[in-house]
């Protein structure tokens, strides 16, 4: 499973493709040597916010794609490029799980730096709660492995401190069982996008920990637009059709949920790759608060045909249980602290239109953000906080004091937007 295009169609000059962790020191040191940044990546989801990287060595880590499962210690070692798919199936075969995002596609190091969120994080939480021990390349060259006992400091900022701390050559990942679950989607018509969202901004606070849930506002290039809810529980179907109830009640004309495994799951709702030979897309993001009647009522707005944002979709996740706890020992990410995500994607005509609508409904949060779906080119202050911003400068100032690798979010401790027009002129490269 891989996404060839993406990769072979960047500047080939700049790039390089090692494939064993004496390479990647190499690499670092030529790098060095040469006076340019790095910018590593293992499927290129991420890096578009860099904006123009003809100046930099692309470290290509695709070659870093083995997984090993130890079902007895429900432990897997994922090389530094492995994809979810890829983790996801091997460890389906003994019945445990990681916590693995919406997309098959998006690599699991990427993923998991910058926390992780996904199809049943508030029963799994954070992807980057379950590393264990990884091991890189620092920018001086070292092949380290860390863990909680060999390098606390370190092993906290690679749990979600965003990245930019070295190459990942390998994650250990804890696993989970998951001996049920079901899940699915329900669907409606464009139109039901109030009463639908009303519904679920209600059900989602009264509903357990272990159910997982988002609605999507979906403008599909081709058929009606829809809304839809997509749920995941570690439970029997028949138990979670007695949760969903209340919005069973609203009549969806589509209903798919029923008893699932992660790997069937993944399989059949995971978000599309994206596709070099469409038009760029641009995203926007941002954590809310609440979902009051005002709210629902201007996202409905928002997501409706020719009068909306014009947004191919407008996505809510419901995000508390738990990714709302602080995790046990966790790291630079320990939990996420907001109760919805709001992210909508489309095509670079509208992103007026979806700044706007993300701007007006940002009123419902505190304007922080989630470190995955930050779009621009900026600092990591809104994801991060102030405090864990200032300790992973620490320790980024220490580990790489000529910054080598460069990031699609620098670790700054000033907020930085160092181009708002950066996503469509590296996609822009990528097309060219
Ligand atoms: C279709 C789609 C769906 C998504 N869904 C979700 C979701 O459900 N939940 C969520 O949390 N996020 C989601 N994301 C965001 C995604 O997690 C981030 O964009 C992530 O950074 C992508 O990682 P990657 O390795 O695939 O991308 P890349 O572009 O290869 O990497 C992104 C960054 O990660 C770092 N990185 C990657 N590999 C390594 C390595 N081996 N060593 C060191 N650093 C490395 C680098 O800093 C790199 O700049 C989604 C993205 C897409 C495109």
């Amino acid at each position: 499973m891989s996404t060839p295009s993406l990769i072979n169609i960047l500047p080939a000059a700049a790039r390089v493709a090692p494939e064993t962790p004496e390479e990647v020191a190499s690499a670092l040191a030529e790098a060095s040597r040469m006076n340019r940044k790095v910018v590593v990546f293992s499927t290129g989801h991420g890096i578009p916010p860099i904006g123009d990287t003809s100046e930099r060595i692309l470290l290509d880590m695709s070659a870093f794609d083995q997984v090993e499962i130890d079902p007895i210690a429900r432990v897997a070692r994922v090389g530094g490029a492995v994809r979810w798919q890829q983790l996801v199936t091997a460890a389906g075969e003994f019945g445990l799980t990681a916590p693995f995002g919406s997309a098959a596609s998006v690599g699991v190091a990427g993923y998991m730096m910058g926390g992780g969120i996904g199809f049943m994080s508030r029963h799994l939480g954070l992807g980057c709660s379950a590393i264990r021990a990884a091991e890189l390349v620092t920018p001086d060259g070292h092949i380290r492995r860390i863990d909680a006992g060999s390098d606390p400091d370190l092993f906290w900022a690679l749990r979600g401190g965003g990245g930019g701390f070295g190459v990942i050559t390998a994650l250990e990942i804890e696993l989970t069982p998951v001996p049920r679950m079901a899940g699915g989607v329900l669907g409606w018509g464009i139109e039901d996008a109030e009463r639908v969202l009303g519904a679920w901004s209600e059900w989602t606070r009264q509903i357990d920990d272990d159910v997982t849930s988002a609605v999507r506002f979906m403008h599909p290039p081709e058929g009606p637009a829809l809304t839809v809810i997509v749920v995941t529980a570690p439970r029997t179907a028949e138990d979670l059709a007695e949760v969903l109830k209340p919005l069973t009640d609203l009549m969806p004309m589509l209903n798919t949920v029923r008893d699932t495994d992660p790997v069937a799951f993944l399989g059949e709702y995971t978000d599309p790759d994206i596709d070099p030979t469409e038009p760029p897309h641009v995203f926007e993001h941002v954590l809310l608060d609440q979902l009051p009647a005002e709210a629902v009522q201007m996202t409905a707005e928002f997501a409706q045909p020719l009068s909306g944002c014009g947004a191919m979709m407008v996505e809510i996740r419901h995000l508390g249980g738990a990714l709302g706890r602080p995790a046990y020992g966790g790291g630079a990410t320990d939990r996420i602290d907001g109760e919805y995500s709001l992210f909508v994607v489309g095509f670079p005509e509208a992103a007026d239109g979806m700044a706007h609508a993300v701007d007006v409904l940002s009123d419902f949060g505190r304007g922080r953000t989630y470190f995955n779906f930050m779009p621009r080119r900026t600092g990591r202050q809104t994801a991060h906080g102030q405090e864990t911003v200032g300790r992973l400068a620490d320790l980024y100032e220490a580990i790489d004091p000529d910054g080598l690798i460069d990031h699609p979010h620098p670790i700054s401790r000033t907020v930085t937007v160092a181009d708002e027009t950066a996503t469509t002129q590296v996609l822009a490269t990528i097309h060219g």
